[in-house]
């Protein structure tokens, strides 16, 4: 099968943007975090994968969060074995586990950070607001129950969560184009292909850059 060097190119692999200089390699590491976002890359289609830095910047603020919420998660978890029962507050499980709370304060879903309830926003206004959806909970933090009573969210999360789906879009959107030309470009077996077309349309800007360089295609046996 054919490769795509975009690594070299050095247009970022996961956002298709075009970084001369400025961006680091996708080592198996960062594969390991893309995989824990449920970020589905399929690295191995091109050759020395690399990000920008804005990217890199992003795989480390969505994967901060995600290791809180799964954290905060295995506690929920451990507090519903115990317990026995899936309907309770996170309430009961931060003062199980932590200290007292008061009438006035709530429990983050994602952090079980404790706070004066109108330092929250309510998951559902989240959704109704079009910050997120329950399809996208569903596609990249699937580990969350949403079942629990009360699902209020902290402004930092509120923040760290509409960064995390907004940059899975846009990685869900670059691998929808490198599959689409992949398999175009896949059809007319050249040894040697100017991706620049493949991205030209995306961003003018950039064709200049990209015209000096021809980005080979090289046949690999899988
Ligand atoms: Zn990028
Ligand atoms: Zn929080």
């Amino acid at each position: 099968m054919a490769s795509l060097m975009t690594g070299n190119g050095g247009i970022c692999r996961l956002c298709l943007q075009v970084h001369c200089n400025d961006f680091e390699t996708i080592d198996h590491t960062i594969a390991v975090i893309l995989n824990i976002l449920n970020l589905t890359m399929d690295l191995a289609i091109s050759d020395e994968p690399v990000m920008c830095k804005n990217c890199s910047r992003s795989v480390k603020m969505a994967f901060d969060f995600k290791s809180t919420c799964l954290f905060t998660e295995e506690l929920v978890m451990l507090f519903a074995r115990h317990q026995q029962t899936s309907h309770f507050h996170l309430k009961d499980v931060y003062k199980e586990l932590k200290s007292l709370v008061t009438a006035n304060d709530s429990v983050c879903r994602f952090c079980m950070t404790c706070s004066e309830t109108s330092n929250f926003l309510c998951l559902d206004v989240m959704k109704e607001e079009g910050l997120v959806s329950q399809k996208m909970l569903d596609l990249y933090l699937p580990e969350i129950d949403y079942n629990i009573l009360e699902l209020l969210v902290c402004r930092p999360c509120v923040r760290s969560l509409v960064s995390y789906l907004k940059f899975a879009t846009v990685c869900a959107t670059t691998e929808e184009t490198i599959t689409k030309n992949y398999g175009r470009i896949h059809t007319n077996s050249q040894d040697l292909v100017a991706l620049n077309r493949m991205f030209c349309k995306k961003n003018k800007d950039e064709c200049g850059i990209l015209r000096k360089r021809t980005l080979k295609i090289r046949k690999k046996e899988l």
